[in-house]
């Protein structure tokens, strides 16, 4: 047994996004420089750390390819109703391909209510129930970004997809159930496991594919992952406990323990990457993974968005 976990070990590749988001981006600045004319707004409410930094990444990729974007950061007081009109502005400006709203959103506002006031032409992160039920019907037309990107790794890493044992931990709107879809669209065998799932090793452990997107750190270990399997790593989530780095980074750990030492935490994914190593084929690494492609395929959908309306 060690013998095997050793020669899988020394074998596993690391699933890299960079190369991949970088040509992404570049396709879509040479279409805007062939003269596809595209704006992005991006929405903000509240303080939420995270959610400014997830914004100004999207703005810089903006800035990257030669998409025009305008960034409105309300405050956490702003009401459902003020964001409603906001959207609706938006809605009806003819100089605003893609309207972006960064989730989650403070408690008191209504998520779905915003979602929905959504123009689904100009639903660039594909959340509106338009595309959602397009998407479910096989008839996609924006795909939500990080499921979007990771079958655009799988493709550009030759991963055959058709007839695989796919499966997918969590369900939630923005990358679970999509990715569930785009798997079944791509003819795999899919199954989606949740937090009620009966014995959650024994069935990802049947899974040639395994997607998990599930907020966890270092969640799904060596016990999770049939030997070979390509793993897919959605989660971000923030370690700090010295402890903790060191249970899930193995032989990284010193590298990121550096990393706590200067910013207070390190990230890490739902998987735990050293057990990972141990039996995996391929795993997405966090940072450098999927979050990467999640930013190139937004600027992808704004290409679209502004192509649908534009051309
Ligand atoms: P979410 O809305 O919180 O949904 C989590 C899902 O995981 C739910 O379906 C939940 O099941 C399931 N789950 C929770 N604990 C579980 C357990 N112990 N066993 C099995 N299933 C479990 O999460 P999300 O928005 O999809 O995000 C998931 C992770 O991906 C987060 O770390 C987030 O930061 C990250 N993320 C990354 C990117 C990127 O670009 N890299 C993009 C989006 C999200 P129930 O439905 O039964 O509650």
């Amino acid at each position: 047994m060690c013998l095997v976990r050793f020669f899988v070990a020394i074998n596993m590749i690391k699933l890299e996004a960079a190369d991949l988001a970088a040509k992404i981006k570049e396709e879509v600045k040479a279409e805007i420089e062939r003269g596809v004319r595209a704006a992005l707004v991006a929405v903000r409410v509240g303080d939420d750390p995270a959610s400014a930094v997830y914004v100004r990444n999207k703005i810089r990729a903006c800035e990257e390819v030669g998409i025009r974007s305008e960034q409105h950061a309300l405050p956490e007081s702003t009401t459902t109703e003020q964001l409603l009109e906001l959207i609706n502005s938006l809605n009806t400006r003819d100089d605003v391909d893609g309207i972006l709203t960064q989730l989650p959103l403070p408690a008191h506002i209504d998520e779905t209510a915003i979602i929905e006031a959504m123009n689904p032409l100009k639903d660039v992160d594909g959340f509106h129930p338009v595309n959602a039920g397009k998407l479910a019907m096989g008839r996609p037309v924006f795909v939500p970004c990080t499921p979007a990107g990771i079958i655009e790794l799988l493709d550009d890493r030759g991963v055959e997809i058709r007839g695989a044992n796919a499966c997918v931990v969590g369900r939630s709107q923005i990358v679970g159930r999509p990715m569930a879809q785009l798997l079944l669209q791509r003819d795999a065998t899919v199954t989606i496991c949740h937090s009620r799932t009966r014995d959650l090793p024994a069935v990802t452990r049947t899974a040639d594919l395994l997607v998990v997107a599930i907020g966890r750190a270092g969640f799904i270990g060596r016990e999770h992952i049939k030997p070979g399997a390509i793993v897919i790593d959605v989660g971000m989530n923030k370690v700090s406990d010295v402890d903790e780095v060191r249970r899930l980074f193995g032989d990284e750990a010193e590298k990121r323990l550096e990393v706590v030492a200067k910013r207070g935490s390190t990230l890490v994914g739902d998987v735990n990457p050293a057990e990972a190593a141990e039996v995996a084929g391929m795993l997405t690494p966090v940072p450098g993974g999927v979050g990467l492609l999640t930013v190139a395929m937004l600027m992808k959908n704004t290409l679209k968005a502004a192509k649908l309306r534009r051309v």
